[in-house]
């Protein structure tokens, strides 16, 4: 039988993804040009590895299965994203996000995964605000927050009205990111 290894770093969950990404090996950024990488998939997932790769420098092909990179299961995506920014100073963090998310995935999701995306769910927030993402904004201009629900606290979540996919421009995205749809 095939043994599917996930290949989730060793290590307390708190610490996995920090420790791998401390001792990765680096690519000299000369030699990132000479170095081709396919991303499968166009969706917020594959869109956003391949965007940031071409940005750094790697020469990348991202592939998808329908006619148009814009048809990704994400165009449905509502547009609410959550975040421990704690901007309700009611006692959010980052482990709070991180356990909510795992209980919300039934206990199914790979939880080092889970982690680190309640890790960087602030830095998340910010880079889709530098990319032009329309978050809802109170009048004062700072970021609204809403519940989605299944959440410890009141509210977590930032909209973005419509869907995050379609905030992008379509065809090339990334600095050198040529998309394929197949
Ligand atoms: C109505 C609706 C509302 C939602 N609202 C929210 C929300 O507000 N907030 C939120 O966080 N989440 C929301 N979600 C969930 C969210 O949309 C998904 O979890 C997320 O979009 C998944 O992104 P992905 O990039 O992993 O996958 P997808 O967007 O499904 O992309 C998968 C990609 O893989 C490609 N692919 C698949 N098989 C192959 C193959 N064999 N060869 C080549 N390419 C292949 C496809 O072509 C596609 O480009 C919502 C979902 C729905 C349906």
């Amino acid at each position: 039988m095939t043994k599917i290894d996930s290949k989730i770093p060793e290590g307390p969950v708190a610490e996995k993804w920090t420790n791998y990404k401390a001792h990765q090996k680096l690519v000299n950024p000369a030699n990132k040009r000479r170095l081709d990488i396919i991303v499968v998939g166009t969706g917020l997932a594959g869109a956003s590895a391949a965007a940031s790769l071409g940005e750094m420098g790697f020469r990348v092909f991202n592939f998808c299965i329908q006619d148009s990179p814009r048809r990704a299961h994400s165009i449905a995506a509502q547009g609410g994203i959550n975040a421990a920014k704690n901007y309700q100073n009611d006692g959010d963090s980052v482990y709070r996000l991180f356990y909510d998310t795992v209980k919300g995935g039934d206990y199914r999701a790979r939880e080092a995964n889970v982690y680190r995306l309640a890790e960087v769910s602030n830095n998340i927030i910010d880079q889709c605000v530098a990319q032009g993402v329309p978050f809802a904004r109170e009048y004062g201009g700072l970021l609204d927050n809403r519940s989605f629900g299944g959440a410890q606290v009141s509210d977590r979540t930032a909209i973005a009205a419509g869907s995050l996919l379609r905030t992008e421009p379509s065809g090339k995205r990334g600095y050198g990111e040529t998309v394929h749809p197949l």
